[in-house]
Protein backbone atom coordinates (compact mmCIF):
# COMPACT_ATOMS: atom_id res chain seq x y z
CA UNK A 1 0.00 0.00 0.00
CA UNK A 2 1.41 3.37 -0.62
CA UNK A 3 2.73 5.39 2.48
CA UNK A 4 -0.21 8.24 1.87
CA UNK A 5 -3.22 6.16 2.40
CA UNK A 6 -1.63 4.73 5.51
CA UNK A 7 -2.24 6.06 9.16
CA UNK A 8 -0.46 7.44 11.68
CA UNK A 9 -0.13 4.26 14.18
CA UNK A 10 1.38 2.22 11.47
CA UNK A 11 3.56 4.94 9.37
CA UNK A 12 4.97 5.47 13.56
CA UNK A 13 5.43 2.08 13.50
CA UNK A 14 7.17 1.70 10.36
CA UNK A 15 9.37 4.66 11.19
CA UNK A 16 9.91 3.11 14.42
CA UNK A 17 11.81 -0.16 12.54
CA UNK A 18 13.20 2.18 10.47
CA UNK A 19 11.47 0.29 6.91
CA UNK A 20 11.07 4.54 5.77
CA UNK A 21 11.34 7.92 6.70
CA UNK A 22 10.27 11.02 7.71
CA UNK A 23 11.02 12.18 3.89
CA UNK A 24 9.49 9.22 2.29
CA UNK A 25 6.11 9.56 3.93
CA UNK A 26 6.18 13.63 3.10
CA UNK A 27 7.23 12.65 -0.59
CA UNK A 28 4.44 10.48 -0.95
CA UNK A 29 1.55 12.75 0.73
CA UNK A 30 3.18 15.77 -1.77
CA UNK A 31 2.56 14.14 -4.72
CA UNK A 32 -0.55 12.53 -3.84
CA UNK A 33 -1.48 16.30 -3.56
CA UNK A 34 0.03 16.89 -6.82
CA UNK A 35 -2.28 14.16 -8.02
CA UNK A 36 -5.83 14.69 -6.71
CA UNK A 37 -6.18 18.67 -4.96
CA UNK A 38 -7.23 20.60 -8.09
CA UNK A 39 -10.18 18.23 -7.88
CA UNK A 40 -10.82 18.48 -4.14
CA UNK A 41 -9.32 21.67 -3.30
CA UNK A 42 -8.87 21.00 0.27
CA UNK A 43 -6.07 23.73 1.40
CA UNK A 44 -5.69 27.48 1.27
CA UNK A 45 -2.22 27.34 1.68
CA UNK A 46 0.38 24.17 1.06
CA UNK A 47 3.50 24.54 2.80
CA UNK A 48 5.65 22.03 0.83
CA UNK A 49 9.14 23.53 1.76
CA UNK A 50 8.28 23.87 5.05
CA UNK A 51 7.23 20.08 5.13
CA UNK A 52 10.05 18.96 3.17
CA UNK A 53 12.77 21.07 5.59
CA UNK A 54 10.56 19.07 8.61
CA UNK A 55 11.07 16.16 7.51
CA UNK A 56 14.59 16.30 6.69
CA UNK A 57 15.18 17.86 10.33
CA UNK A 58 13.13 14.66 11.68
CA UNK A 59 15.21 12.14 9.83
CA UNK A 60 18.20 13.98 10.71
CA UNK A 61 17.38 13.72 14.40
CA UNK A 62 16.76 10.60 14.47
CA UNK A 63 19.73 9.40 12.49
CA UNK A 64 21.72 11.35 15.10
CA UNK A 65 20.06 9.87 18.10
CA UNK A 66 18.91 13.43 18.81
CA UNK A 67 14.92 13.01 19.30
CA UNK A 68 12.97 10.73 22.03
CA UNK A 69 9.97 11.06 19.65
CA UNK A 70 9.95 9.45 16.69
CA UNK A 71 7.04 10.91 14.47
CA UNK A 72 7.40 12.98 11.51
CA UNK A 73 4.33 12.37 10.21
CA UNK A 74 2.31 14.61 7.39
CA UNK A 75 -0.58 16.96 9.27
CA UNK A 76 -2.83 19.45 8.23
CA UNK A 77 -4.43 22.11 10.44
CA UNK A 78 -7.16 23.78 9.47
CA UNK A 79 -7.04 27.39 8.40
CA UNK A 80 -8.12 29.36 11.68
CA UNK A 81 -5.61 28.15 13.89
CA UNK A 82 -2.13 30.11 14.23
CA UNK A 83 1.09 28.75 12.68
CA UNK A 84 3.68 31.48 13.35
CA UNK A 85 5.25 32.64 9.84
CA UNK A 86 2.64 31.21 7.86
CA UNK A 87 -0.45 32.99 6.60
CA UNK A 88 -3.85 31.87 8.86
CA UNK A 89 -6.80 33.29 6.73
CA UNK A 90 -9.98 31.73 8.53
CA UNK A 91 -11.08 31.88 4.52
CA UNK A 92 -11.79 35.18 5.13
CA UNK A 93 -10.57 38.15 2.97
CA UNK A 94 -10.30 40.36 6.12
CA UNK A 95 -7.55 37.99 7.20
CA UNK A 96 -6.12 37.02 3.72
CA UNK A 97 -2.37 38.52 4.09
CA UNK A 98 -2.42 37.73 7.96
CA UNK A 99 0.48 35.92 9.37
CA UNK A 100 0.85 35.23 13.26
CA UNK A 101 3.59 35.98 15.20
CA UNK A 102 3.14 33.44 17.62
CA UNK A 103 1.75 29.67 17.30
CA UNK A 104 -1.08 28.30 18.58
CA UNK A 105 -0.45 25.52 21.62
CA UNK A 106 -1.96 22.78 19.68
CA UNK A 107 0.21 23.14 16.75
CA UNK A 108 3.58 23.92 18.92
CA UNK A 109 2.25 20.24 20.74
CA UNK A 110 2.38 18.66 17.44
CA UNK A 111 5.63 20.84 16.16
CA UNK A 112 7.45 19.54 19.17
CA UNK A 113 6.22 16.10 18.31
CA UNK A 114 7.80 16.18 15.10
CA UNK A 115 4.75 16.29 13.11
CA UNK A 116 5.25 17.64 9.21
CA UNK A 117 2.76 20.47 8.24
CA UNK A 118 1.41 20.22 4.52
CA UNK A 119 -0.79 23.37 4.81
CA UNK A 120 -3.50 24.71 6.24
CA UNK A 121 -7.18 23.60 5.27
CA UNK A 122 -10.37 25.31 3.36
CA UNK A 123 -12.89 26.16 6.42
CA UNK A 124 -16.64 27.91 5.78
CA UNK A 125 -15.21 31.87 6.61
CA UNK A 126 -14.76 32.20 10.73
CA UNK A 127 -15.88 28.69 11.07
CA UNK A 128 -19.15 29.63 10.26
CA UNK A 129 -21.28 26.94 8.20
CA UNK A 130 -21.53 23.63 7.30
CA UNK A 131 -20.33 22.65 4.03
CA UNK A 132 -17.18 25.02 3.27
CA UNK A 133 -19.23 27.17 0.91
CA UNK A 134 -19.09 30.01 2.90
CA UNK A 135 -15.21 30.16 2.22
CA UNK A 136 -13.87 33.90 1.31
CA UNK A 137 -11.96 31.35 -1.71
CA UNK A 138 -13.15 28.35 -2.94
CA UNK A 139 -15.68 25.28 -1.86
CA UNK A 140 -14.06 22.11 -1.62
CA UNK A 141 -15.23 18.84 -2.94
CA UNK A 142 -16.22 15.95 -1.67
CA UNK A 143 -13.69 13.24 -2.31
CA UNK A 144 -16.41 10.49 -2.53
CA UNK A 145 -18.55 12.78 -5.11
CA UNK A 146 -16.64 16.42 -6.23
CA UNK A 147 -20.76 17.68 -7.08
CA UNK A 148 -21.09 17.57 -3.30
CA UNK A 149 -19.69 19.60 -0.73
CA UNK A 150 -17.40 18.01 2.25
CA UNK A 151 -19.49 19.21 5.05
CA UNK A 152 -18.25 22.03 7.43
CA UNK A 153 -16.90 24.13 8.64
CA UNK A 154 -13.56 21.78 8.86
CA UNK A 155 -14.29 20.41 5.37
CA UNK A 156 -10.87 21.21 3.88
CA UNK A 157 -9.43 18.65 7.12
CA UNK A 158 -12.26 16.19 6.31
CA UNK A 159 -11.65 16.04 2.55
CA UNK A 160 -7.94 16.30 2.55
CA UNK A 161 -7.65 13.24 5.31
CA UNK A 162 -10.73 11.80 3.19
CA UNK A 163 -8.67 12.21 -0.15
CA UNK A 164 -5.12 10.56 1.74
CA UNK A 165 -3.92 14.64 1.32
CA UNK A 166 -2.65 14.26 4.89
CA UNK A 167 -2.18 11.28 7.43
CA UNK A 168 -3.96 13.29 9.40
CA UNK A 169 -5.82 16.63 10.59
CA UNK A 170 -7.31 18.58 13.26
CA UNK A 171 -10.56 20.95 13.17
CA UNK A 172 -11.97 22.91 15.49
CA UNK A 173 -15.88 22.15 16.24
CA UNK A 174 -18.32 24.74 17.98
CA UNK A 175 -21.54 23.63 16.62
CA UNK A 176 -20.58 20.17 14.78
CA UNK A 177 -17.61 21.43 12.68
CA UNK A 178 -15.36 18.57 13.14
CA UNK A 179 -18.28 15.69 13.37
CA UNK A 180 -20.34 16.73 10.74
CA UNK A 181 -17.53 16.97 7.72
CA UNK A 182 -16.36 13.89 9.30
CA UNK A 183 -19.30 11.82 8.40
CA UNK A 184 -19.62 12.80 5.76
CA UNK A 185 -16.42 12.44 4.09
CA UNK A 186 -16.28 8.96 6.17
CA UNK A 187 -13.53 9.84 8.21
CA UNK A 188 -12.87 9.92 11.96
CA UNK A 189 -13.76 13.02 13.87
CA UNK A 190 -13.34 13.86 17.39
CA UNK A 191 -14.78 16.83 19.25
CA UNK A 192 -13.11 16.83 22.64
CA UNK A 193 -14.92 17.49 25.78
CA UNK A 194 -14.78 21.73 25.87
CA UNK A 195 -11.60 22.47 27.66
CA UNK A 196 -9.70 19.80 27.12
CA UNK A 197 -7.71 21.11 24.46
CA UNK A 198 -6.49 24.69 24.17
CA UNK A 199 -7.77 27.17 22.55
CA UNK A 200 -4.43 29.31 22.86
CA UNK A 201 -4.36 30.03 18.87
CA UNK A 202 -7.73 29.13 17.80
CA UNK A 203 -8.89 32.64 16.19
CA UNK A 204 -12.45 32.45 18.27
CA UNK A 205 -15.84 31.81 16.70
CA UNK A 206 -18.02 31.18 19.79
CA UNK A 207 -15.62 30.84 22.91
CA UNK A 208 -17.42 29.21 25.29
CA UNK A 209 -18.33 26.29 22.65
CA UNK A 210 -14.88 26.21 20.10
CA UNK A 211 -12.97 22.98 20.94
CA UNK A 212 -9.91 21.78 18.70
CA UNK A 213 -9.88 18.41 17.58
CA UNK A 214 -8.75 15.34 15.41
CA UNK A 215 -9.52 14.13 12.22
CA UNK A 216 -8.18 10.92 11.54
CA UNK A 217 -8.17 7.84 9.03
CA UNK A 218 -8.89 5.64 12.56
CA UNK A 219 -9.96 5.71 16.04
CA UNK A 220 -6.81 4.58 17.12
CA UNK A 221 -5.23 7.98 15.57
CA UNK A 222 -7.45 10.03 16.58
CA UNK A 223 -6.09 8.50 20.42
CA UNK A 224 -2.76 9.44 19.56
CA UNK A 225 -3.57 13.05 18.76
CA UNK A 226 -5.38 12.99 21.68
CA UNK A 227 -2.00 12.14 23.63
CA UNK A 228 -0.52 15.30 22.26
CA UNK A 229 -3.00 18.26 21.84
CA UNK A 230 -4.70 17.80 25.09
CA UNK A 231 -3.99 18.90 28.49
CA UNK A 232 -4.25 22.01 30.43
CA UNK A 233 -2.47 25.63 28.88
CA UNK A 234 -1.26 28.16 31.18
CA UNK A 235 -2.10 29.94 28.23
CA UNK A 236 -6.23 29.60 27.63
CA UNK A 237 -7.59 30.32 31.05
CA UNK A 238 -10.67 27.92 30.31
CA UNK A 239 -8.41 24.77 29.86
CA UNK A 240 -9.20 22.26 32.33
CA UNK A 241 -6.75 21.35 35.10
CA UNK A 242 -7.73 17.91 34.72
CA UNK A 243 -5.35 15.04 34.41
CA UNK A 244 -4.50 13.96 31.16
CA UNK A 245 -5.03 10.19 30.21
CA UNK A 246 -3.12 7.86 28.12
CA UNK A 247 -5.97 8.10 25.45
CA UNK A 248 -4.61 4.73 23.78
CA UNK A 249 -5.13 2.80 26.79
CA UNK A 250 -8.56 1.72 26.42
CA UNK A 251 -8.43 0.41 23.06
CA UNK A 252 -9.05 -2.63 22.54
CA UNK A 253 -10.77 -3.08 25.70
CA UNK A 254 -14.02 -5.13 25.16
CA UNK A 255 -17.52 -3.19 25.50
CA UNK A 256 -19.03 -6.37 27.30
CA UNK A 257 -22.22 -4.94 29.17
CA UNK A 258 -21.28 -0.95 28.23
CA UNK A 259 -24.50 0.64 28.26
CA UNK A 260 -25.56 2.74 24.57
CA UNK A 261 -28.12 5.34 25.53
CA UNK A 262 -30.59 5.77 22.05
CA UNK A 263 -32.41 9.17 22.71
CA UNK A 264 -35.85 8.66 20.48
CA UNK A 265 -35.38 12.64 19.86
CA UNK A 266 -32.75 11.81 17.47
CA UNK A 267 -34.76 9.19 15.35
CA UNK A 268 -37.05 12.10 13.81
CA UNK A 269 -39.21 12.39 10.81
CA UNK A 270 -37.18 13.70 8.41
CA UNK A 271 -33.61 11.55 8.45
CA UNK A 272 -32.64 10.11 5.35
CA UNK A 273 -34.18 6.38 5.89
CA UNK A 274 -30.25 4.78 4.58
CA UNK A 275 -28.98 7.28 7.33
CA UNK A 276 -31.66 5.34 9.88
CA UNK A 277 -31.07 1.91 8.33
CA UNK A 278 -27.26 2.51 8.80
CA UNK A 279 -27.09 3.59 12.47
CA UNK A 280 -30.07 0.78 13.27
CA UNK A 281 -28.01 -1.89 11.83
CA UNK A 282 -24.23 0.10 14.09
CA UNK A 283 -26.69 -0.16 16.94
CA UNK A 284 -27.32 -4.48 16.19
CA UNK A 285 -23.30 -4.75 15.63
CA UNK A 286 -22.94 -3.02 19.68
CA UNK A 287 -25.44 -5.50 20.81
CA UNK A 288 -23.17 -8.20 19.29
CA UNK A 289 -20.01 -6.97 20.57
CA UNK A 290 -22.16 -7.06 24.13
CA UNK A 291 -23.11 -3.69 24.20
CA UNK A 292 -27.04 -2.85 25.89
CA UNK A 293 -28.82 -0.69 24.14
CA UNK A 294 -31.11 1.61 26.61
CA UNK A 295 -34.23 4.07 25.32
CA UNK A 296 -32.86 7.31 26.80
CA UNK A 297 -34.51 11.25 26.16
CA UNK A 298 -32.83 14.60 25.72
CA UNK A 299 -36.50 16.36 25.92
CA UNK A 300 -35.09 19.75 25.65
CA UNK A 301 -33.30 18.58 22.08
CA UNK A 302 -36.20 20.75 19.59
CA UNK A 303 -34.76 23.70 21.53
CA UNK A 304 -30.63 23.30 20.53
CA UNK A 305 -30.53 24.63 17.01
CA UNK A 306 -32.04 27.97 18.18
CA UNK A 307 -30.26 28.46 21.47
CA UNK A 308 -27.06 27.95 19.74
CA UNK A 309 -28.08 30.64 17.20
CA UNK A 310 -28.67 33.04 19.61
CA UNK A 311 -25.34 32.01 21.82
CA UNK A 312 -23.00 31.57 18.87
CA UNK A 313 -23.86 34.32 17.49
CA UNK A 314 -23.70 36.47 20.24
CA UNK A 315 -20.39 35.36 20.94
CA UNK A 316 -19.36 35.95 17.02
CA UNK A 317 -20.33 39.65 17.40
CA UNK A 318 -18.46 40.01 20.31
CA UNK A 319 -15.47 38.17 18.88
CA UNK A 320 -15.50 39.36 15.64
CA UNK A 321 -15.05 43.35 16.64
CA UNK A 322 -11.44 43.41 16.47
CA UNK A 323 -11.16 43.09 12.87
CA UNK A 324 -11.40 46.64 12.28
CA UNK A 325 -8.34 47.39 9.86
CA UNK A 326 -6.13 48.56 12.10
CA UNK A 327 -4.96 45.38 14.18
CA UNK A 328 -5.07 42.50 11.68
CA UNK A 329 -4.95 41.77 8.07
CA UNK A 330 -6.75 43.78 5.48
CA UNK A 331 -7.64 47.23 5.42
CA UNK A 332 -9.96 49.32 2.82
CA UNK A 333 -9.09 52.97 2.23
CA UNK A 334 -12.01 55.15 3.94
CA UNK A 335 -12.43 59.08 4.28
CA UNK A 336 -11.90 59.41 7.63
CA UNK A 337 -11.34 56.22 10.25
CA UNK A 338 -15.51 55.65 10.74
CA UNK A 339 -15.65 55.48 6.98
CA UNK A 340 -12.83 52.90 6.54
CA UNK A 341 -13.96 50.90 9.52
CA UNK A 342 -16.83 50.15 7.87
CA UNK A 343 -15.32 50.19 3.96
CA UNK A 344 -13.17 47.40 5.44
CA UNK A 345 -15.70 45.60 7.47
CA UNK A 346 -18.14 45.71 4.28
CA UNK A 347 -15.45 44.46 2.28
CA UNK A 348 -13.66 42.18 4.43
CA UNK A 349 -16.42 39.90 5.69
CA UNK A 350 -18.54 38.03 3.73
CA UNK A 351 -22.53 37.43 3.55
CA UNK A 352 -23.04 34.82 6.38
CA UNK A 353 -20.49 36.53 8.88
CA UNK A 354 -22.25 39.65 8.27
CA UNK A 355 -25.35 37.93 9.10
CA UNK A 356 -24.34 36.47 11.94
CA UNK A 357 -22.62 39.45 13.60
CA UNK A 358 -26.04 41.56 13.14
CA UNK A 359 -27.89 38.54 14.73
CA UNK A 360 -25.62 38.70 17.30
CA UNK A 361 -25.23 42.22 17.89
CA UNK A 362 -29.25 42.16 18.16
CA UNK A 363 -29.34 39.60 20.93
CA UNK A 364 -27.01 40.88 22.91
CA UNK A 365 -28.27 45.18 22.86
CA UNK A 366 -30.09 45.63 25.93
CA UNK A 367 -33.76 45.77 24.54
CA UNK A 368 -33.14 42.02 23.62
CA UNK A 369 -30.75 40.61 26.07
CA UNK A 370 -33.01 39.22 28.27
CA UNK A 371 -35.70 38.07 25.74
CA UNK A 372 -32.93 35.79 23.73
CA UNK A 373 -29.27 35.85 24.94
CA UNK A 374 -30.21 35.31 28.76
CA UNK A 375 -33.37 33.31 27.59
CA UNK A 376 -30.54 31.07 25.67
CA UNK A 377 -28.47 30.47 28.76
CA UNK A 378 -31.37 29.21 30.47
CA UNK A 379 -32.11 26.68 27.71
CA UNK A 380 -28.70 25.77 27.46
CA UNK A 381 -28.63 24.60 31.01
CA UNK A 382 -31.33 22.39 30.48
CA UNK A 383 -29.74 21.09 27.49
CA UNK A 384 -26.85 20.49 29.84
CA UNK A 385 -29.42 18.92 32.61
CA UNK A 386 -30.79 16.61 29.95
CA UNK A 387 -27.09 14.79 29.38
CA UNK A 388 -26.36 14.48 32.74
CA UNK A 389 -29.54 13.01 33.76
CA UNK A 390 -29.73 10.49 30.62
CA UNK A 391 -25.78 9.66 32.07
CA UNK A 392 -27.03 8.73 35.13
CA UNK A 393 -28.35 5.81 33.52
CA UNK A 394 -26.13 4.81 30.39
CA UNK A 395 -22.21 4.95 29.59
CA UNK A 396 -22.50 6.56 26.12
CA UNK A 397 -24.98 8.03 24.04
CA UNK A 398 -25.15 6.90 20.43
CA UNK A 399 -27.16 9.24 16.82
CA UNK A 400 -26.30 9.77 13.79
CA UNK A 401 -23.76 12.48 13.15
CA UNK A 402 -26.11 14.24 10.13
CA UNK A 403 -30.02 13.34 9.34
CA UNK A 404 -28.15 13.14 5.75
CA UNK A 405 -25.59 12.40 3.22
CA UNK A 406 -23.33 14.79 1.89
CA UNK A 407 -25.62 17.03 -0.37
CA UNK A 408 -25.02 18.59 -3.81
CA UNK A 409 -22.96 21.95 -3.94
CA UNK A 410 -25.55 25.07 -4.14
CA UNK A 411 -28.84 22.67 -2.56
CA UNK A 412 -28.52 24.62 0.34
CA UNK A 413 -26.97 28.31 -0.28
CA UNK A 414 -30.18 30.09 -0.76
CA UNK A 415 -31.77 28.95 2.11
CA UNK A 416 -29.55 29.47 5.45
CA UNK A 417 -32.26 27.73 8.08
CA UNK A 418 -31.71 24.91 5.57
CA UNK A 419 -27.88 24.98 6.14
CA UNK A 420 -28.11 25.65 9.90
CA UNK A 421 -30.20 21.98 10.31
CA UNK A 422 -27.37 20.20 8.91
CA UNK A 423 -26.23 20.47 12.63
CA UNK A 424 -29.30 19.48 14.40
CA UNK A 425 -27.58 16.34 16.08
CA UNK A 426 -24.45 17.96 16.90
CA UNK A 427 -24.84 21.17 18.46
CA UNK A 428 -26.40 20.11 21.69
CA UNK A 429 -23.15 18.16 22.46
CA UNK A 430 -21.00 21.84 22.08
CA UNK A 431 -24.27 23.32 24.18
CA UNK A 432 -23.30 21.24 26.77
CA UNK A 433 -19.51 20.88 26.56
CA UNK A 434 -19.65 17.10 26.47
CA UNK A 435 -16.90 14.94 23.98
CA UNK A 436 -18.89 13.37 20.93
CA UNK A 437 -16.75 11.34 17.97
CA UNK A 438 -17.95 10.20 14.79
CA UNK A 439 -17.08 7.48 13.06
CA UNK A 440 -18.28 5.83 9.15
CA UNK A 441 -21.35 3.47 9.68
CA UNK A 442 -22.13 2.26 6.10
CA UNK A 443 -22.80 4.09 2.73
CA UNK A 444 -25.35 5.30 0.90
CA UNK A 445 -26.48 3.64 -2.49
CA UNK A 446 -24.87 5.95 -4.36
CA UNK A 447 -21.66 5.32 -2.37
CA UNK A 448 -21.72 8.06 0.33
CA UNK A 449 -20.23 7.68 3.64
CA UNK A 450 -22.76 8.05 6.58
CA UNK A 451 -21.82 8.83 9.97
CA UNK A 452 -22.69 6.96 13.45
CA UNK A 453 -21.65 9.71 16.29
CA UNK A 454 -20.65 8.61 20.19
CA UNK A 455 -21.63 10.95 22.97
CA UNK A 456 -20.11 10.70 26.32
CA UNK A 457 -19.66 12.70 29.51
CA UNK A 458 -17.50 15.50 30.33
CA UNK A 459 -13.79 13.86 30.07
CA UNK A 460 -14.43 10.75 29.11
CA UNK A 461 -13.48 10.37 26.04
CA UNK A 462 -11.29 7.35 26.74
CA UNK A 463 -14.78 5.53 26.54
CA UNK A 464 -15.90 7.31 23.55
CA UNK A 465 -12.56 6.16 21.94
CA UNK A 466 -13.09 2.55 23.27
CA UNK A 467 -16.23 2.07 21.91
CA UNK A 468 -15.81 3.38 18.85
CA UNK A 469 -12.58 1.33 18.37
CA UNK A 470 -14.61 -1.59 19.18
CA UNK A 471 -17.37 -1.11 16.56
CA UNK A 472 -14.74 0.32 14.05
CA UNK A 473 -12.90 -3.49 14.36
CA UNK A 474 -15.48 -5.40 13.95
CA UNK A 475 -16.45 -3.41 10.48
CA UNK A 476 -14.95 -2.42 7.20
CA UNK A 477 -16.18 0.71 7.10
CA UNK A 478 -13.28 2.70 7.42
CA UNK A 479 -11.30 0.86 4.99
CA UNK A 480 -13.52 1.85 1.80
CA UNK A 481 -11.57 4.44 0.02
CA UNK A 482 -12.86 7.42 -2.50
CA UNK A 483 -12.09 6.53 -6.30
CA UNK A 484 -10.15 9.55 -7.52
N1 LIG B 1 -22.45 24.74 11.21
C1 LIG B 1 -22.42 25.37 12.50
C2 LIG B 1 -22.37 26.86 12.28
O1 LIG B 1 -22.48 27.26 11.18
C3 LIG B 1 -21.26 24.90 13.30
C4 LIG B 1 -19.98 25.45 12.84
C5 LIG B 1 -18.82 25.01 13.68
O2 LIG B 1 -18.90 24.03 14.41
N2 LIG B 1 -17.76 25.76 13.60
O3 LIG B 1 -22.20 27.61 13.17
Amino acid sequence: MELYRKGIAELSEMLRKHETSSKEITVSVLDRIDKVEDRIRAYVTLTRDAALSMADNIDRDTATGNRKTLSGIPIAIKDNMCTKGIATTCSSKILQNFVPPYESTATTRLFEQGYVLTGKTNLDEFAMGSSTENSGFHTTSNPWDIERIPGGSSGGSAAAVAADECIAALGSDTGGSIRQPAALCGVVGLKPTYGRVSRYGLVAFASSLDQIGPITKNVKDAAILMNIIAGNDPMDSTSASVPVPDFTASIGRDIKGLKIGIPKEYFIEGIDPEVNAAVQAAIRQYEALGAVPVAVTLPHSDYAIATYYVLATSEASSNLARYDGVKYGFRAEGKDLIDMYMQTRARGFGPEVKRRIMLGTYTLSSGYYDAYYKKAQQVRTLLKQDFEEAFKTVDLILTPTTPTAAFKKGEKTDDPLQMYLADIFTISVNLAGVPAISIPCGYTSNNLPIGLQLIGRHFEEEKLLQAAHAYEQATDWHKRKPDL
